[in-house]
Parts: C-alpha cells; sequence; structure tokens
C-alpha cells in the first residue's frame, strides 16, 4: 500500500484487493473521472463480477492490452487508510492472505446492491394448503421473529430449509416479497445525561480514563477489579468522554449472551441503544450497522470480536471486557486474537483501549507491569456479593469412592443449602471424556518422562500417549510413584457423569446441567439460565460457561469438582486459566444478604495456584507465574507459534508434518526451536486428522518472517493444509 497516493486517474492502472482466495491483488483499468484509493468496485473475474477495494497504484509489468476495467464504482463510503493498514498489518501478524482479513471487513450480505433492490418476505394470514414440518419450522419462525424482515435465501438458511420451500409458500400466497423497508437511523446518544454518583476510587479512575480519550492518542490502560467493583460504570464515563469528543466507541464482549443486559446499561445511561454487532444480527441488522458505522451515525457499537473490522469513520476507545476471556481468541480462519488487535486497532487511529477484568490475563499484567499499558484497580464492591469464604477440600484426607467424585464434606455441604432453600453450584470445567491415570492413594499422576504433561489413556490402543511429544507407555498397573498395586485409576468425569451421581444421592433435589454444548439456541439457553435462576434447580452443575456473568441469586455454595483439572497439562496458561476460573467460579456465591461459601476439591491443596486462589494474594500468583513463565521463555516473556497439520487421512498428515520437521534448521539458525510433530489435542475433527508443532523463539524475534521461510518449502497436496497459529491460546 502507497500511503502518499490518494487518487487515480482514469486511465491509469489499479490494484484491487477481492475476497476472492488469491494471494495477491489484481490489476485494472481505471474508469472515467477515476477512482479513490479505498473506493469499493466492482470488478471482472474470469465470468464472474466481484467486489473489491481499490488498494494502490497498479504494477503495470504486463501486457495492457490484457487488462480489464474496473466494472463499477460501488456507492459506499471508501474504506480509510487507517481500515487499510489495520487489514494489512492483521493480515501479516497473523500470516493470512489479505483477502480473507478482507472478508473479515466485508462480512455484509449484499454490501454494495443497490438500496430499495432488495426483497424480504410478509406473512401473511393466507394459511398454507398443507402443513409439513418444514413449512411449520418456517411460520414458527417467522412468528417467533415478528417484525423482522429476512430475504428469502437468508430465511432458508436460518430455518434450515431448501428455498423450494420458501417458494412453495410464496405460491400459495403464504409468504409475499415486498421492499425492504428504509433503514432506520441511529438516534443520537447523549453523554450528559447524569450517570451514576461514583465512589471515589471509581472517580479517580473515571478522570484518568476521560483525560486520556481526550489526549487523542493512542494508550492502553488496565481497569482491573473484582467483578460488581463498577468497572463498568466507570468505563461508560469514558465512552461518554469518547461521545463528547465526536468519535466512535466500541465495547466488546467474549459472549453474546451478556449483550442483552449491557444494550440495556447503555440505554439508561446514554438515552438511546447502541449499534449491536454479533452473530445474532439479521442481515438487514448488519447492513444497517456496517453503513452506520462507515458514516459515523453509529458512535458506539457493542459487539463481538469482530466489531473490530467495521469500518469506523473516527473510533476514539475501545474497551474489552473480561480481557482475559480465551474467547477473544478467533480458533478459526483468521486466527487472531481481537484483544491484541484492538490494541493494534486503536494505535493506528490514535485511540485509547480500556481492558476491563477481574482476574487479567498475564500478558496484560505484564504489559502494566511493564508500563507499557496504565493501571487502575478499583478495589470497592458495589451491591454485589461480599467474597466467599473460601475453602480446599483435601481429597488425599477425604478420599473419593469409587465412580464418585464428590467428596463426603462436599455433598453434606450441598445437603445443608438444598435444606436451606438454597442453590447449590458444582462446577466442573469437562464436557467429554478426558481420561487422566492416577494413584488414589498417594496422589501421582502418571506424567510424561520428556514433557510436563499427564498421560492420556488410549483404550483403543491400550497405551497411555503425552499429547506433547507422541512418546508412549503401557497402562501401568501399580502406582509408579508409591508402588501401591490396588488405587490406580481412571478418572474422567464429565459434568453428565457427574449429574448421575448428584442424582443418585440427592434423589429429591432437581438438578439442571449447564454446559455450553447442550443441544439448545442461545435463546433456549437464556431461557434456561433465566428459570434456574429464579429458583428452578436446586442443584446446578456447569462448565466453564457459569463462570462467565450470569448471575443465580440463590446461589451460595459453589463446589470445584476438581481444582487440579487442567493444572497439571503443562500448558501454557494452565494456572492461569485454572486460577481465573476458580476465582470467577467462587465468586458466584453469595449476595450481600447471603453469605456465600466456596469448597475447592483437590488433591495437592499446597500447589501454588490453589493456595493463591484461596489466599486472595493476586500480586503473588502472578509474580510467580511470570517468573515460571520467564523461566521457561513463554509468552509473554517469549515468542511463540502452533502449527496444526491436517488431513484426510493419519499416515500422509504425519508425513507432512515430519516434511516440516526435517527443516527445522531454518528455526534454530534463526534462533528459535521447534517441538513434535505430535497429535493434536483434538486429533481428529470433522474427519481429518490433525498433527501439531511447536515453534517458540526469544522474545525479540521477528518470528513472522522466519515461519514464512520455513513453511514455504513444503507444499501440502490438495485437502492437505498447514495452519499458523500465532500466539497459540494452548499448546
Ligand atoms: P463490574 O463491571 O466491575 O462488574 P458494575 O459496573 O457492573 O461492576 O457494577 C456492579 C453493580 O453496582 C451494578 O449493579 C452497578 O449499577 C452498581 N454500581 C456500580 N457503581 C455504582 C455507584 N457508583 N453507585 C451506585 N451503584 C453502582
Ligand atoms: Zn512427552
Amino acid at each position: 500500500m502507497n500511503a502518499d497516493v490518494e487518487f487515480l486517474e482514469e486511465g491509469a492502472l489499479a490494484a484491487v484487493l477481492t475476497t476472492q482466495p488469491l494471494d495477491r491483488t489484481l490489476d485494472y483499468v481505471v474508469p472515467d473521472g477515476g477512482v479513490r484509493i479505498g473506493a469499493f468496485v466492482s470488478v471482472p473475474l474470469g465470468p464472474r463480477r466481484v467486489m473489491g477495494v481499490v488498494w494502490g497504484p497498479g504494477a503495470g509489468d504486463y501486457d495492457r492490452s490484457k487488462i480489464r476495467s474496473i466494472a463499477a464504482i460501488l456507492d459506499l463510503p471508501a474504506m480509510s487508510a487507517v481500515m487499510r493498514n489495520f487489514v494489512e498489518k492483521v493480515a501479516a501478524y497473523t500470516m493470512t492472505p489479505l483477502p480473507a482479513v478482507l472478508r473479515l471487513a466485508t462480512r455484509v450480505p449484499g454490501l454494495g446492491e443497490a438500496p430499495g433492490t432488495r426483497k424480504v418476505l410478509r406473512l401473511t394470514d393466507v394459511r398454507p394448503d398443507r402443513l409439513t414440518s418444514a413449512r411449520e419450522r418456517v411460520l414458527a419462525f417467522l412468528e417467533e421473529h415478528e417484525g423482522m424482515a429476512f430475504a428469502p435465501g437468508e430465511l432458508a438458511s436460518l430455518v434450515g430449509v431448501t428455498s423450494s420451500v420458501i417458494k412453495g409458500l410464496e405460491g400459495q400466497g403464504v409468504l409475499v416479497r415486498e421492499e425492504a423497508p428504509r433503514d432506520a437511523p441511529f438516534l443520537p446518544l447523549d453523554p450528559d445525561l447524569p450517570g451514576k454518583e461514583l465512589a471515589e476510587g471509581q472517580r479517580r479512575a473515571a478522570v484518568q480514563l476521560r483525560e486520556a480519550v481526550r489526549s487523542r492518542r493512542y494508550g492502553t490502560t488496565l481497569l482491573k477489579g473484582v467483578t460488581g467493583s463498577g468497572k463498568t460504570e466507570v468505563y461508560l464515563e469514558a465512552v461518554a468522554e469518547c461521545l463528547r469528543a465526536g468519535r466512535q466507541a466500541l465495547v466488546l464482549l467474549p459472549e453474546i449472551a451478556l449483550t442483552g443486559e449491557f444494550i440495556a446499561r447503555v440505554e439508561a445511561r446514554f438515552g438511546q441503544a447502541p449499534a449491536e454487532w454479533h452473530s445474532g444480527v439479521t442481515q438487514a441488522g448488519r447492513r444497517r450497522v456496517w453503513a452506520g458505522v462507515a458514516n459515523g451515525q453509529a458512535q458506539l457499537v457493542v459487539g463481538a470480536r469482530s466489531s473490530l473490522f467495521l469500518p469506523y469513520a473516527d473510533l476514539g476507545l475501545v474497551i474489552v471486557d473480561e480481557e482475559h476471556d480465551g474467547s477473544y481468541k478467533q480458533e478459526d480462519g483468521v486466527l487472531y486474537n481481537a484483544r491484541d488487535m484492538a490494541v493494534l486497532r486503536a494505535s493506528l487511529s490514535g485511540a485509547q483501549v480500556v481492558l476491563a477484568s477481574a482476574t487479567p490475563s498475564l500478558e496484560s499484567w505484564a504489559n502494566a507491569d511493564a508500563g507499557k499499558y496504565a493501571r487502575i484497580d478499583l478495589t470497592e464492591r458495589f451491591g454485589a456479593a461480599v467474597l466467599p469464604e473460601m475453602a480446599a477440600i483435601d481429597l488425599r484426607a477425604d478420599p473419593l469412592e469409587r465412580e464418585r467424585w464428590m467428596s463426603e464434606p462436599l455433598a453434606r455441604a450441598v445437603a445443608d443449602r438444598v435444606a436451606a432453600g438454597e442453590q447449590a453450584l458444582l462446577f466442573l470445567n469437562r464436557r467429554g471424556y478426558a481420561p487422566l491415570t492416577m494413584c488414589r492413594a498417594c496422589g501421582a499422576q502418571v506424567g510424561c518422562d520428556d514433557c510436563d504433561a499427564r498421560m492420556v489413556e488410549h483404550r483403543f490402543h491400550a497405551h497411555l500417549m503425552c499429547h506433547q511429544c507422541g512418546a508412549t507407555k503401557p497402562i501401568p498397573t501399580s502406582c509408579p510413584s508409591c508402588g501401591n498395586p490396588d488405587h490406580m485409576a481412571v478418572l474422567g468425569p464429565g459434568v453428565e457423569r457427574l449429574a448421575e451421581e448428584v442424582a443418585a444421592r440427592f434423589p429429591d433435589a432437581r438438578v439442571a446441567v449447564l454446559s455450553s454444548d447442550m443441544a439448545m439456541s442461545a435463546r433456549a439457553l437464556k431461557a434456561r439460565i433465566e428459570e434456574i435462576a429464579k429458583g428452578a434447580a436446586d442443584i446446578i452443575i456447569g462448565t466453564q460457561m457459569v463462570a462467565k456473568g450470569h448471575n443465580f441469586p440463590l446461589l451460595t455454595l459453589v463446589g470445584v469438582i476438581d481444582a487440579d483439572l487442567g493444572l497439571q497439562g503443562g500448558e501454557l496458561r494452565a494456572a492461569e486459566r485454572t486460577f481465573q476460573l476458580i476465582r470467577q467460579v467462587a465468586g458466584r456465591a453469595g449476595r450481600a444478604d447471603r453469605p456465600g461459601e466456596a469448597l475447592i476439591q483437590t488433591h495437592q491443596p499446597d500447589h501454588p495456584v490453589i493456595k493463591a486462589i484461596l489466599s486472595d494474594d493476586e500480586e503473588a500468583f502472578w509474580r510467580a507465574e511470570a517468573a515460571s513463565r520467564q523461566m521457561a521463555g513463554a509468552p509473554p516473556y517469549g515468542r511463540m507459534a502452533g502449527v496444526i497439520v491436517s488431513g484426510p487421512e493419519e499416515r500422509e498428515t504425519f508425513e507432512l508434518a515430519r516434511q516440516l520437521a526435517a527443516r527445522a534448521r531454518i528455526l534454530t539458525d534463526a534462533g528459535a526451536q521447534m517441538f513434535g510433530p505430535a497429535p493434536a489435542p483434538i486429533a481428529r475433527v470433522r474427519g481429518r486428522t490433525r498433527v501439531r508443532l511447536l515453534v517458540k523463539g526469544p522474545k525479540g524475534l521477528a518470528l513472522q518472517p522466519v515461519l514464512a521461510r520455513w513453511v514455504d518449502g513444503v507444499r501440502p497436496r490438495a485437502n492437505f493444509r498447514i495452519a499458523l497459529d500465532i500466539d497459540p491460546q494452548s499448546f
């Protein structure tokens, strides 16, 4: 991209970037009247026409007579230089081809279609002659979404029926086509409506953030404070200041389920609803938001990570709420971390970033510690719960019975709460079957000799395997540590297995399982959670989804079934995630008027992470964790990239991975190290074998160019793939 040129005269060559899977821009002749760089255009490509963005002057190094012309300049606001720069930097950082990143920025159906030509369907009073189940689903969907307009193709795909079902209903007059209604404008938000009267700590925080926003320069602030400490009230003051400055603000939330409540708060604070952007927004809604963000009418966007790629006219502030949340990392397509890309986006447009969390990521903690980020701590608590009493249940002293995962003290505590008409939450962060082999007599777990990793039982192959390095061992019949022959066991309860135990122990209690893999729509899940919050269950069994933001006012006891889970995996973020998760889950127990209690089952009550969870000394935890990462050269004190090699068949996939491994010299010569290949944690996904490698390098190393050289020499056959994951969440 050439930042100096802004306009191309007619007859000149333009390099146009499209979203087609090509690894480069294509040259076209500029039509009459010339074209702005950044303009959205329609260009011929083979027999088709595709949308693209004028990315810069064309190269013009081939036969001009063969070059075709731009077919049309679309009536859309041009993509700003900041945005083009952002797209390029994201592509370079994530090592993704530009078109894939451009797709993130233009993922709006019908973008560029002339207004008024879009047809939507309306339900009439006519009933279909015959009610097939497909037809019934269409009608039920439209009734449920009354007042919303869907294009025919959109409706078919949302309901999951073929377009002939829709056509059939149209033919009978049950549905009619009409012109899409004009988009309602975004109404102005009023930053000067009174907010809550802030407490002293909040006020100081707000002053600091307002000042930062007024600077119109880039800067990042870590805003730390337990849930209920008033972080949201504080950062809404920063949003208010941003609106006063006439710039746009973006609030990123980690989960759609949390947006509803948040939108209501924004409306209460600023008098109007913000723009919403996430997978639950309709196509028409997306077009409206995209256009509103581009023309500046949408002053505040609340959304998921992809809202970073909206065409802001002038972005002045990005809030990343629950910044530690792993779901900010997009795990397919372009593998980017929205928290990090928010910082990049802000640095390009002179904007401020606020990272809010009760349990910050080590990355952000370290950046604040190093003075790269400002840090504000909120220590008082508002309205919400007082921190629960936390205690460990030492499972060595209270051993579990076979095929049971609740200790007696925990079971008694649950019985007490249920008898008192209160709720208990049992937290087990395990959905599937993921066994672990250990000795119940001494607590030893069978680990790999070469890695800091548990050996995982593979029943089919009848051995234990290390998922880090691929080493195997026979299944031990006695404990390798204490020699006891009688207590080797495979532990691996998922929440469903735990539910069986709970049902057997508490036959009269109402038990609810909340797990993200439940076959439920987001809507149904939300309704279910609301019912449970009102008291429809006595015992809630949940995975990490219960840790996020849902309030259960009747909940007074949290039982963590297995605090050791995830601690020993040798995973990069094992300690950090465990600390964050258990602290957050424990924080669900108790409100101001009902003191809560958290009981944490563990085989290792003296483990530094468990002690840190119980002791409340967070800084000590971060320092210890930082020191151990530093020793290991792990992020954020070293660079890391994951490589997933995948293919339809096991032998060849491993072979491809070994070809990469054979070129490790390129990495080691540059100062990096390579580990693997080994089966990926999920070794088979959608019928494909996945093998992984890991690359580690020192902090100062520019990892991407080295990786590019390394990978470029290996050409995967069709249907085999090498995917690079810069800054992987886990390995
Ligand atoms: P956090 O974002 O840290 O979880 P919130 O900003 O959501 O905290 O505040 C928690 C609760 O306390 C909310 O119900 C909020 O309305 C209330 N609250 C926060 N600050 C104040 C304040 N200064 N005065 C009154 N209520 C407040
Ligand atoms: Zn190993």
